[in-house]
């Protein structure tokens, strides 16, 4: 109830959830307290949960925060969120997102930009919390709920984290579960957990987890006691400094805290080895062709006819683009040409498959890197959060930018976090990524835990 009546007080000021739905959060919350008085109580018991508005949650409605979804209410639950139901988490609120997941700023939701609580020094600037996964982390930094749930596609748990001071993560591709969440580009789609500390994120991790038979591509090992990792000594590991992630134009203090970062891992007994990962700026180039390829194929389903809302047109074909076009917001619209254009005949050899070689050339660097270190350290950012509204204006690509340094992890599928690492000069928050090795997010919580 508590969290329930924060969150109604907070999202005039934040704007960050979709839907708060107080009811079936009593309804759960009662259920929780009854298995706990008879001594049945599950891990999770009681604990709110926010959910991204990606994630289908059982009769409540989902939007992805797009016009084009607006009144579509689920029949089916997600796994992930499932698997968090059946640890006894409780569900109070679905949580906005740019539409679709597409953007780093929070600013494409169709119910408008969601505002970080954070402030710079002196200023009441309204900042953007980052995105896609924007409304969770806005929650979570104002201090609502325990944990919420993010998707990561080039970086939209991770770069959120770092805007708003918390922890996000993302597991190996397949750990959890795709089914019931929204497609953005599937090959790249993690779903993970946002925190304020990273055991809370270890747990939350676990417990969304699973193998599932429902998405052929989850992966079926068990899952581990992610938990466990987290205060383990990481004495004599081996931490990769990638000479690539030095950008130009990355303000000093991002440089600063990188190296702070070093020393700490040093000072807990690691080895600092410097890397190379040559392919790192393709990535970039390679991730907007390949994201928007998928997107535009898995976004070809919403035409009014099947989902959410249809403006009527003359016949089949003039319904579906008027449709469309009041229904999808101006960067998925971007997003789904250049998708179409790359995948069409006559590019698809020189943009889609030319991109799918620098994915593997990436994967490479990486399976290379990972024979002399344990885990890599860069930012998470090349800034801190900006004000809402400057880089909207800009060009797109000044937006992609924001990405440079998490994509790469999501091209490869392996593990990736966001720790908060400390303030800028103007009091904001910035992140220190750590990745590790495919199905090594022991390590990475390890790691991540040894930055706190
Ligand atoms: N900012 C990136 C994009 O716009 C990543 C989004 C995400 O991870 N969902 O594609």
């Amino acid at each position: 109830e508590f969290t329930v009546r924060e969150a109604e007080a907070a999202q005039g000021a934040l704007n960050c959830f979709t839907l708060i739905d107080g009811e079936r959060a009593m309804r759960m919350a009662r259920a929780s307290d009854e298995r706990l008085s008879s001594g049945n109580g599950r891990a999770l018991e009681g604990v709110p949960i926010a959910m991204k508005d990606l994630f289908a949650v059982e009769g409540v409605e989902m939007t992805a925060s797009s016009n084009i979804l607006k009144g579509f209410t689920p029949t089916y639950e997600s796994t992930v969120s499932q698997n968090l139901w059946d640890a006894g988490a409780v569900f109070f609120a679905k949580t906005s997102m740019d539409e679709f997941a597409m953007g780093s700023s929070n600013e494409t939701a169709a119910s408008g930009a969601v505002v970080n609580p954070w402030r710079a020094k002196g200023s009441d600037e309204r900042l953007v919390p980052g995105g896609s996964s924007g409304g969770s982390a806005s929650a979570l930094a104002a201090g609502i709920s325990y944990g919420a749930t993010g998707t990561d596609t080039g970086g939209s748990i991770r770069q959120p984290a770092a805007f708003t001071g918390l922890v996000g993560a993302k597991p190996t591709y397949g750990r959890c579960s795709r089914w019931g969440v929204v497609a953005f580009a599937s090959s790249l789609d993690h779903p993970g957990p946002l925190t304020r500390t990273v055991r809370d994120n270890a747990i939350l991790m676990q417990h969304m987890a699973s193998p599932d038979p429902k998405d052929s591509t989850s992966y079926t090992g068990e899952v581990p006691d992610f938990a466990a990792a987290v205060g383990k000594s990481v004495k004599g590991l081996k931490i990769g400094i990638p000479s690539e992630y030095r950008v130009e134009g990355m303000p000093g203090e991002i440089e600063t805290l990188w190296s702070q970062g070093r020393e700490w891992l040093e000072a807990a007994g690691c080895e600092i080895v410097d890397i190379s990962l040559p392919m790192t700026k393709y990535a970039l180039p390679a991730y907007y062709i390949i994201a928007p390829a998928e997107a535009s194929s898995n976004l070809a389903r919403y035409d009014g006819m099947r989902y959410g809302q249809r403006v009527e047109g003359e016949d089949l074909i003039d319904t579906y683009e008027k449709s469309r076009a009041a229904g999808f917001g101006k960067e998925v619209q971007r997003r789904i040409m250049i998708g179409t254009y790359v995948l069409s005949a006559g590019y698809y050899d020189a943009y889609y498959l030319k991109a799918l070689k620098v994915r593997r050339r990436i994967l490479e660097d990486f399976n290379a890197a990972f024979e002399k270190v344990d885990a890599i350290l860069t930012p998470t950012t090349p800034s801190a959060a900006f004000g809402i509204g400057s880089k909207a204006k800009a060009s797109p690509i000044e937006m992609y930018l924001n990405d440079i340094f998490t994509v790469t992890a999501n091209i490869a599928g392996i593990p990736a976090m966001s720790v908060p690492a400390g303030l800028d000069k103007s009091g904001l928050p910035l992140g220190l990524q750590v990745i590790t090795r495919a199905l090594d997010e022991e390590t990475m919580f390890s790691v991540g835990a040894a930055l706190e």
